[in-house]
């Protein structure tokens, strides 16, 4: 009996990238001696991916699917896949084969090596991604790093190895939207990672947009730890302190009637602290909310249809 590989694929709008990504993956198996099921997951395509979906699995048995009801997120997705992989290992990745589907065999052996976990993470991410976008990624990982308890990989990608074992730890985890980047370092064991040079999307446009990339960020950031709240007992520490240096200077003036010449430090004092409260009310803010969506324990995806049976 070979093993059994599932390769999960989430699917938002890749109507044309859907024959394109199985026939690679496909084809690829047919030279290892592993079997494969290809796991797609439409998370609320408004375009006919679903079509295609159905059209592959037809020509391929080896190709299942799961449609959502409406977008509930990458993140959620994979999930879904977790759920429903039926493999000994599972590989995730990107639908628009910016993944390169050649690198599957060695993520294998690198698995069968003993890794539970195979990741890999952008080299070169000059090559298609704009200079902008590569600055703000490299901060958005130094930040996180900084900030939160897990450590993470610059330019680390959601194309990787799990074995078994840790998708069934990550079905476990009943997290409202699992940030998986900072979680599959989270759950240990023996990792190992590999670069790879992504490629330009084969077609389509990319679904993340600035907004939904602070998003993600925030996110990052406030799943992995606590410690944004402890800045605001540092900010506050500090500024007492710095208050207090200040005093001397107020009693100076009074003393040599200059007091009224107070007026533009007010405002700036006004201003700053109206300014760092508010920030500080948000990091609050945001981990109540994180609170307020957990205790509902809503379900993380609805299925609407799928051919597994
Ligand atoms: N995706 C998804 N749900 C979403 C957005 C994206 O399932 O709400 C999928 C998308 O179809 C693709 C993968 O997630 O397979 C990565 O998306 P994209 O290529 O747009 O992101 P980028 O590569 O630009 O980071
Ligand atoms: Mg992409």
């Amino acid at each position: 009996m070979n093993m059994l590989i599932s390769v999960v694929i989430p699917v938002f709008n890749e109507e044309w990238n859907i024959p394109i990504i199985s026939n690679s993956i496909a084809s690829l198996f047919n030279a290892i001696p592993y079997d494969y099921e290809i796991l797609f997951v439409n998370d609320g395509s408004t375009d006919n991916s679903l079509q295609a979906l159905k059209t592959v699995a037809s020509e391929n048995k080896h190709i299942k699917y799961i449609s959502f009801s409406r977008n509930f997120g990458k993140d959620n997705a994979l999930l879904a896949g977790f759920d429903f992989a039926k493999g000994d290992a599972v590989i995730t990745m990107d639908a628009d084969m910016q993944h390169p589907p050649e690198l599957i065999p060695k993520l294998i052996d690198l698995w069968q090596q003993g890794n539970a976990v195979v990741y890999t993470y952008r080299e070169d991410k000059n090559e298609h991604a704009a200079k902008m976008n590569q600055l703000s990624s490299t901060f958005f990982y130094r930040l996180i790093n900084h900030l939160s308890d897990v450590e993470l990989e610059d330019g680390i990608a959601d194309y990787r190895l799990l074995d078994k074992k840790v998708v069934a730890i990550l079905n476990n985890l009943h997290e409202d939207r699992p940030f998986f980047r900072g979680l599959v370092k989270w759950v240990g064991f023996q990792q190992t990672g590999i670069p790879y040079k992504p490629h330009a999307r084969a077609t389509g446009e990319t679904k993340y947009d600035h907004k939904a990339l602070v998003r993600l960020a925030l996110q990052g950031l406030t799943s992995f730890s606590v410690k944004p709240l402890n800045i605001a007992i540092y900010l506050g520490f500090s500024f007492s302190a710095l208050s207090v240096c200040y005093l001397p200077y107020v009693l100076y003036s009074l003393l040599y009637g200059k007091a009224i010449s107070g007026w533009a430090s007010t405002i700036v004092t006004i201003v700053f602290f109206g300014g760092l409260q508010l920030m500080i009310l948000g990091i609050m803010g945001i981990y109540l909310g994180k609170l307020f969506m957990q205790s509902k324990q809503r379900p993380k995806y609805i299925i609407d249809e799928t051919n597994i049976q």
